[in-house]
């Protein structure tokens, strides 16, 4: 007997592909299967701290922005747990990232195209599209989406170091620090490292006495939150973005840097103010020195301690400081992942070697067969800074959907514009004629 192939396969289900899955739930004549390795549904666990914020709008939800009657929105979840009134009532002006992954696994065990404890070993090509191999089983597809995440990045220095007394902020809650560390240094400058501080300084019963923030910008420096940066974060955006010449978008890319990578100006003032309290009345508590403006570029075991060392942007000065133990964090990178190593060769690049994605987030392929690969977060560089955020995940997903399904179902075209970034809209373009003179000074 042939087996039937799927339409589509997802490989991961984290929020980007469980976008998609919730938005194709019901589909009947569509085979969609989506596989996620881990066993159960998990969202950045090691940094799920108590307090911490989700930096966008709830609204913002795996389905929302392209299907609101969905049974998959955040509201659904809410009154699906009877916390509706109450969650007003609270009026959170941002909501906690836990209520926000409790939604997801709330969503991910309703859908029953997503499995899991199921990784995706290896991607090879057949006659169908592509052929998804697990570990007991392989299954084919005429389409494929990717969304695999990103990998925690430690620096060259931090490669030798023992794990127990030095390791990334995406193990944070899944580590406890050794219970003889006095002196830590958390390094990083964005907001992972300021809930890391926050957490530490609220350590109030530990024999933690000093806590070093050393980072490489200048100051600690906000994420930018105002209306016409949220701008960035719009389909017209990415669609204006997208159309760009490639020199352009790396242009932009590093200028718009702080409008996704900055830390909360709520995170910020209430680390502030806890810095305040603890500085002038608390004489509880560790100590923290904050050192922005360093570069860390050698850190070397001594005994059960690091000396580390740093160069001061502001004095050139290199500094050294001993510590028991180091967070690091140090940010993530997106990658293709290694299961399609066998077909990466087909996937056609920039001049950085970054894969080339279309507006349909489809990798421009040069190989075999008529197989489809989406990639998502995997295309900073094509589609701007929303890509890795959940900002746009629902329209994104509803993009590729539409393209799945083969008929616009959900409305994905980019609202007029408020702001034009392209061409004027009326006729104010001053173009050279033979018979005029225009000087653009
Ligand atoms: C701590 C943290 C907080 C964040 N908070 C926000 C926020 O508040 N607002 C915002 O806009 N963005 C936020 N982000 C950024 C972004 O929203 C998240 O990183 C989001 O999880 C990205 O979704 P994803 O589905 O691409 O990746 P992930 O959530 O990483 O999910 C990918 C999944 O793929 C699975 N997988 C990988 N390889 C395989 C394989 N071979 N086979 C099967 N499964 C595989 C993984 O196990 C994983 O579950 C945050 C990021 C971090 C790290």
């Amino acid at each position: 007997m042939t087996e039937t192939p799927h339409d589509l396969v997802g490989i991961g289900a984290g929020p980007f592909n469980l976008a998609l899955a919730a938005l194709l739930d019901g589909e009947s004549k569509l085979r969609a299967r989506f596989f996620e390795r881990k066993a159960v549904f998990e969202w950045h666990p090691g940094m799920l701290l108590p307090e911490a914020k989700l930096q966008t709008s709830c609204l913002k939800d795996l389905v929302t922005a392209v299907a609101p009657t969905s049974p998959h929105s955040f509201l659904a979840y809410l009154v699906a747990h009877g916390r509706f009134y109450q969650h007003l009532a609270a009026d959170f002006a941002s909501i906690d990232r836990r209520e926000f992954a409790d939604y997801l696994r709330w969503v991910a065990e309703r859908l029953p195209q997503v499995s899991f404890g199921q990784p995706v070993r290896e991607v090879t090509l057949c006659s169908e599209g592509f052929r998804v191999h697990l570990d007991a089983t392989s299954v084919s597809a005429r389409q494929l989406s990717v969304a695999t995440g990103c990998a925690p990045v430690l620096p060259d220095w931090a490669a030798q170091l023992p794990r127990e007394r030095a390791y990334h902020n995406s193990e944070y809650l899944l580590r406890t620090l050794p219970t003889d560390v006095h002196r830590v240094a958390v390094v990083g400058g964005g907001q992972s490292s300021a809930e890391v501080i926050l957490d530490l300084l609220g350590k109030t019963h530990s024999k933690l006495s000093e806590i070093l923030w050393l980072s490489n910008r200048t100051n600690f420096a906000p994420l930018d939150e105002t209306p016409f940066t949220n701008e960035l974060f719009t389909p017209a955006w990415v669609e204006t973005f997208h159309a760009l010449p490639e020199n352009e978008r790396n242009h932009l890319l590093a200028l718009q840097h702080l409008a996704g990578d900055g830390i909360s100006p709520q995170t910020l003032r209430e680390l502030y103010q806890v810095l305040y309290r603890r500085h002038h009345f608390d004489a509880q508590g560790a100590r923290a020195h904050l050192l922005p403006g360093r570069d860390v570029f050698s850190v070397e075991p001594s005994g059960r301690q690091f000396r580390l060392f740093a160069r001061n942007r502001l004095t050139g000065v290199c500094e050294q400081q001993h510590v028991d133990a180091l967070i690091l964090c140090t940010g993530y990178r997106s990658a293709l992942p290694a299961c399609l190593a066998p077909i990466a060769e087909h996937i056609a690049r920039d001049s950085h070697g970054r894969p080339q994605v279309d507006a349909h987030f489809q990798a421009r392929w040069t190989g075999p067969g008529t197989g489809r690969l989406y990639l998502q977060n995997l295309s900073t560089h094509n589609h701007g800074i929303a890509e890795p955020q959940l900002s746009l995940m629902a329209w994104r997903a509803g993009v590729i959907a539409n393209a799945v399904l083969g008929e616009p179902r959900f409305p994905t075209t980019a609202t007029p514009e408020l702001v034009h970034w392209g061409e004027p809209a009326s006729e104010q373009v001053l173009r050279p004629s033979a018979n005029r003179a225009v000087s653009y000074k």
